[in-house]
């Protein structure tokens, strides 16, 4: 006899939403994603701006190591395949201070035989790093099924492959970034852990970051971030999915202890039998539905700032005559103090994207430089941003100081260099609803505890979150998996076999 297809609506066309509405095609539902911006992929995106292309989102992919369930998980979504090819970084990044120059190599003995050679002082501290580095490549991100459908012997498994990790945070969950620097003698080595990972960071996000590349498990797809979530739309559609862009949703529509569908911005209504809000949750539980459905446990982490705090970040492209072949990839190196936001650096990174040769004309590169925002810069852009003259002034003066710096960091530069495009944390609000212009979900810090927020709500039945604000940090996995979890939750409600 044949099944009465449901209807799911998707607010939000990001990975989150995304992935859940191609695992919801899979298992027959009839699904439809609304998504505000004229294009989907959310946080995953790029841009052009004269001939040249600005990725904005992948600096490495998790998961891109054969035989995980987050790998299936890519593949299943179009993200990754065998047409697909990957760019094998060589490296995490590099730093240099007063001459010094340290690089976190794909390779990860190299990195510790370069660690030993510039500060033999620090071998005890190298070894141990290096030694929990190559521990955390055996580091799986559980996608097969939400917590709460697991049983004991899917804890179990857990448990056993997650063993090597077990020690990996014993040793560095207890402490952040800033204390696991201070183990350090060598001033470059301690300069260069704090380089990358915004303040707060555990320290043991630094190894498990690094291990990912090590572990030839954190590649990045060809073609970049928005060729990705095209991959991805292609995926949907082709599913039989339908894709409204340009296409802002104003609220659920909730009676009783259900939703009835969604009231889109432009006063028409779409019924439905489930809906999905893949939108960011500060987002869904303000403006969506009503603040009393928010689960605790996301409350929580909005109230405790300090425990849970969440970054940005100001970034500048910039286009440039000729190739840079002195920066591969991304490197940080010390430059004359300027402030940025409420925050003074005396630290720029600069990325170049020369392994993506189509992202800049013939016979011309681009690199990207990008500075790490609190929660306190981004109260500053937003007011700033009130006074849109005052905005663009600002960024047109300090996208140029930065230009000065990278002149000055690599004087051959000279004459060679002009600025593409200019973005903040209020970007990322503006474009995607994101809440303190976060793009990666909150920090757990080292006195906080691990939250994970259930992808349900209390008090109605049929809707459900993803986003990658479900966990900390987020990011594509978090994002892509509580899609996967959403579609799962609804398929376990209507008795479909996952
Ligand atoms: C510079 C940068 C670098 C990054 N680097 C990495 C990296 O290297 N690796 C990694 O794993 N992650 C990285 N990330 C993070 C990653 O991009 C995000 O974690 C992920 O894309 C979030 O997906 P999401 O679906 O949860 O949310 P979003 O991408 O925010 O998607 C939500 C979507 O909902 C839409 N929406 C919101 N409100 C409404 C509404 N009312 N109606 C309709 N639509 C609505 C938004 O427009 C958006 O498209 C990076 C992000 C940035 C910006």
């Amino acid at each position: 006899m044949e099944r009465n297809v449901k209807k799911v609506v998707i607010i939000g066309g990001g990975v989150s939403g995304m992935t859940a509405g191609i695992y919801l095609q899979k298992a027959g539902f009839q699904t439809e994603i609304y998504e505000k911006h004229t294009i989907a992929g959310g946080q995953c995106t790029g841009w052009k701006r004269e001939g040249f292309f600005i990725d904005n989102c992948v600096h490495w992919l998790t998961g891109t190591r054969e035989g995980s369930g987050l790998n299936r998980l890519w593949k299943d979504a179009g993200v990754l395949g065998e047409d697909v090819l990957l760019y094998k970084k060589e490296k995490f990044y590099s730093a240099e201070l007063n001459g010094d120059k340290l690089t976190f190599w794909r390779d990860k003995e190299r990195t510790r035989k370069e660690l030993l050679a510039l500060s033999p002082d620090d071998a005890e501290e190298i070894n141990q790093l290096m030694d929990a580095v190559k521990m955390a490549e055996s580091m799986t991100v559980p996608v097969e099924k939400p917590f709460d459908m697991m049983n004991p012997i899917d804890y179990v498994k857990m448990g056993i492959s997650m063993a090597d990790m077990g020690k990996v945070m014993k040793l560095y969950s207890k402490m952040d970034i800033r204390e696991l620097a201070s183990r350090f003698h060598h001033p470059l080595i301690r300069m260069a852990i704090t380089d990358y990972m915004p303040p707060g960071y555990q320290a043991y996000a630094f190894v498990v970051s690094y291990a990912t590349v090590t572990g030839g498990n954190g590649d990045i797809p060809r073609g970049g971030s928005l060729e990705m979530a095209m991959r991805m739309v292609k995926c949907y559609q082709k599913l039989g999915g339908m894709l409204y862009t340009g296409t802002e949703v104003e609220k659920v529509l909730v009676k009783g202890q259900k939703a009835e569908g969604i009231l889109l911005a432009d006063g028409k209504t779409v019924k439905a039998d489930y809906v999905v809000c893949a939108s960011d949750t500060s987002h869904t539980f303000t403006q969506l539905l009503d603040a009393s459905y928010m689960p605790q446990e996301l409350s929580k982490i909005y109230k405790e700032r300090e425990l849970y705090p969440v970054v940005s970040a100001f970034h500048v492209a910039f286009g440039i005559e000729g190739s840079f072949d002195e920066v591969k990839e991304t490197h940080v190196f010390a430059c004359r103090p300027i402030t940025i936001g409420m925050r003074r650096t005396e630290r720029m990174s600069v990325n170049n994207y020369s392994y993506e040769p189509d992202f800049a004309p013939k016979g011309k590169s681009i690199v990207q430089s990008m500075f790490v925002q609190t929660e306190e810069d981004y109260e500053y852009w937003m007011k700033l941003y009130q006074d849109k003259e005052a905005y663009h002034k600002k960024k047109a003066e300090l996208s140029e100081e930065i230009e000065q710096r990278l002149i000055e960091n690599y004087p051959q530069l000279k004459g060679r260099v002009r600025i593409l495009d200019v973005w903040t944390p209020a970007t990322y609000n503006r474009y995607c609803n994101a809440w303190n212009g976060a793009y990666m979900s909150f920090i757990v810090t080292r006195n906080a505890k691990s939250r994970t927020v259930p992808g349900k709500i209390k008090g109605l039945s049929n809707v459900m979150i993803a986003s990658q604000w479900l966990m900390g940090p987020g990011g594509l996995p978090v994002a892509a998996s509580t899609g996967k979890f959403a579609a799962q939750r609804i398929m376990k409600a209507e008795k479909i076999k996952l």
